[in-house]
């Protein structure tokens, strides 16, 4: 058996995810030299684009420029990338099956009031105690079945978590680090502000581009070892050894890298304590967006499986249908084919937006929480009953090791800003120890 090959660098970098890549540019950019080490056969991460057949850009990973998102927005313009506004109506139409529920409804009011309570206390800071009761027990106590409904189905889509998993008191700091509810579940001045023509995926490819030979794809970092003097990280067929690490990978799936010594029990429990959200995403292609004619296409479903539906549509582009289906109901999604899947979501439509929904030119779908390498999306989530993983989380170096990764940021963790805010902030770190 041959010897993987070793390379010597200042700082080894784990996951080419934006946040990976973050770093490793402004290391880059600063004389430092790096290696980037990344399982999958691309860089990205949760950020993947695609192409349609009618060569549209499309994002079945991050997608929206949220609003505020400063710096995605800076490296939107220094890719050369243009920022389009997403088409949105004041709030999503909600449909159960084939009928619309009106949002003066008894249930969506009642629906709503439960949201703003939650969200006023999230404002003002949660008592320990809601942090051992789940989010579908708190709907369990809302009166009315389609409120709970809708409820389950907001919760699932905002959070990707299953709802018997997640703590009322863990989704509260979700809530706060992007403007409260209304700013998470909206789309103009909300998270959902905005899209990138090109792709996000562009955005990550021109930084991997920069960083040329320095990015090493299909290199799954399997143990890292420190030292007094260095840090050596291992992959099947690399042996990178180092002055400084960044593990730019979140918590949950850091816990299948070896390290020696051993992490300290408080990172420990905060791998053991996180889980990666489940999340099916799927866009529908069409030559023109023919539901523009008549009405909008933001729609939350009601029905099995519950979805959220955007228009994503560029100026002058083809018709792009944006579907998310999150928690549960995006992993039992799993068991069908892929027509089935498209049947179950674009049917459930025909009704609003006329049968012609039902025959995309294009159709594109990925169930992240089948992905091998990310493990899952939008973000880790705490354990109900456990508070190591709320946002953000930890980044305290250990040794050599220094931690990146949208979940460790302090401004829009989860988002793909956060990504961008904790790869600059552990190259500051990293910077200052060299
Ligand atoms: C379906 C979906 C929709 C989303 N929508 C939005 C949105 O609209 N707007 C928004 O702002 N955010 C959105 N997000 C979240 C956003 O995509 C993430 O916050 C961001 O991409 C995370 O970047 P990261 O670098 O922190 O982590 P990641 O992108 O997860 O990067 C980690 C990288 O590490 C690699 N890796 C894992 N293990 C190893 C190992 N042992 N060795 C080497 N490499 C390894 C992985 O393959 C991955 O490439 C969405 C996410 C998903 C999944």
């Amino acid at each position: 058996m041959t010897e993987p090959a070793q390379i010597h660098t200042t700082v080894a970098i784990v996951g080419a995810g934006l946040s990976g890549l973050t770093a490793a540019t402004e290391l880059h950019r600063r004389g430092v030299d790096v290696v980037i080490l990344e399982a999958a056969d691309r860089v990205g991460g949760r950020a993947f684009s695609a192409t349609s057949i009618f060569g549209s850009r499309l994002d079945l990973g991050g997608q929206w420029v949220g609003h505020g998102h400063d710096r995605l927005t800076r490296l939107a313009a220094d890719c050369n990338a243009t920022v389009f506004p997403m088409r949105t109506g004041r709030i999503p139409v909600i449909v159960d099956g084939p009928r619309t529920v009106s949002a003066a409804s008894g249930s969506v009011l009642t629906a709503a009031a439960a949201l703003t309570i939650v969200g006023t206390l999230a404002r003002l800071g949660m008592p320990e105690r809601w942090n051992s009761s789940s989010v579908a027990g708190w709907i369990r106590r809302v009166p009315g079945r389609r409120a709970r409904r809708l409820l389950e189905v907001i919760a699932a889509v905002a959070s990707t978590a299953d709802t018997d998993r997640l703590s009322v008191h863990a989704l509260t700091p979700m809530i706060s680090h992007e403007g409260g509810l209304t700013g998470m579940l909206s789309s103009s001045g909300g998270a959902q502000e905005s899209l990138v023509l090109e792709g996000v995926g562009t955005l990550t490819d021109t930084l991997a581009e920069e960083l040329g030979s320095r990015v090493h794809t299909g290199c799954r970092v399997t143990a890292i070892s420190q030292t007094a003097d260095s840090a050596t990280l291992r992959t099947h067929a690399l042996t990178v050894v180092a002055d400084r690490v960044v593990v730019a990978v979140p918590p949950p799936v850091v816990a299948s890298i070896d390290m020696d010594p051993a992490l300290p029990p408080t990172r420990i429990a905060l791998q053991h304590n996180t889980y990666m959200g489940s999340v099916y995403k799927a866009i529908a292609v069409y030559s023109r967006p023919f539901w523009h004619a008549r009405s909008g296409a933001e729609f939350m479903m009601l029905g099995h499986p519950g979805a959220a539906v955007y228009d994503t549509t560029a100026p002058e582009g083809p018709g792009h249908l944006c579907l998310l289906v999150a928690g549960p109901e995006a992993r039992e999604l799993d068991e069908l084919t892929t027509e089935q899947r498209q049947g179950a979501l674009l049917g459930a439509l025909a009704a609003h937006l006329g049968p012609e929904v039902t025959a995309p030119s294009d159709w594109h779908e990925k169930s992240w929480h089948l992905d091998e390498f990310v493990g899952g999306g939008y973000l880790a989530l705490p354990h109900i009953g456990t508070t190591e993983g709320f946002l953000p989380m930890p980044s305290d170096p250990v040794g050599r090791l220094h931690w990146a990764g949208t979940e460790t940021a302090r401004e829009h963790a989860g988002y793909l800003e956060g990504a961008i805010e904790s790869g600059h902030r552990v190259a500051g770190e990293v910077l200052s120890t060299l």
